[in-house]
């Protein structure tokens, strides 16, 4: 089991987050994103990035090669569509997409926008941690939480219809 402390200030103990997250068990800041029949798309508000998205699978797996057929297809589709809403909603140009197999949680993607402000961290890939520690310890103002809300709502409205 491992604690988890969320941020309202309480904290629960789960086997895996993930599952915790996907299954409902915990309600994610600003509510769920998008969810399909295989995969769960939330923002981890811990990591206050406007039009940030997890995408999980529902089942407790932790390898690509894992994904059922049927579960590919549900994966590159939701993928697809909420990155064009993030386009159509917050206008973002650019999202560094990434996913690593030995985690703690289980099988999840982050889609990570690329702003302006992010380039003071680095041009790529090497830049991603710096950001999201940066956003973590500096970035929780009332102002920026409540951006970062209002484009989960954004994104759940066009992903809706
Ligand atoms: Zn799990």
């Amino acid at each position: 089991m491992r604690k988890i402390t969320l941020s309202n200030g309480n904290t629960v103990e789960v086997e895996c987050l993930s599952c915790a997250l996907t299954s409902g068990l915990i309600e994610p800041e600003g509510g769920v994103v998008m969810e399909t029949e295989f995969f769960h798309a939330h923002q981890d508000v811990a990591y206050p990035i406007k039009g940030l998205v997890i995408l999980a699978s529902k089942r407790h797996i932790k390898c690509l090669d894992e994904l059922t057929e049927e579960e590919r297809i549900d994966y590159i589709t939701a993928l697809s569509q909420i990155r064009k809403a993030q386009r159509e909603t917050l206008g973002i140009e650019h999202v560094y997409y990434f996913y690593n197999e030995d985690t703690t949680h289980h099988f999840h993607t982050w889609m990570v926008p690329r702003y302006e402000w992010m380039y003071e961290f680095g041009r790529s890939v090497e830049s991603v941690r710096p950001v999201l520690l940066h956003a973590r310890n500096n970035m929780n103002s009332k102002g920026n939480m409540k951006e970062v809300i209002n484009a989960i709502s954004a994104l759940k409205e066009a992903l809706r219809s």
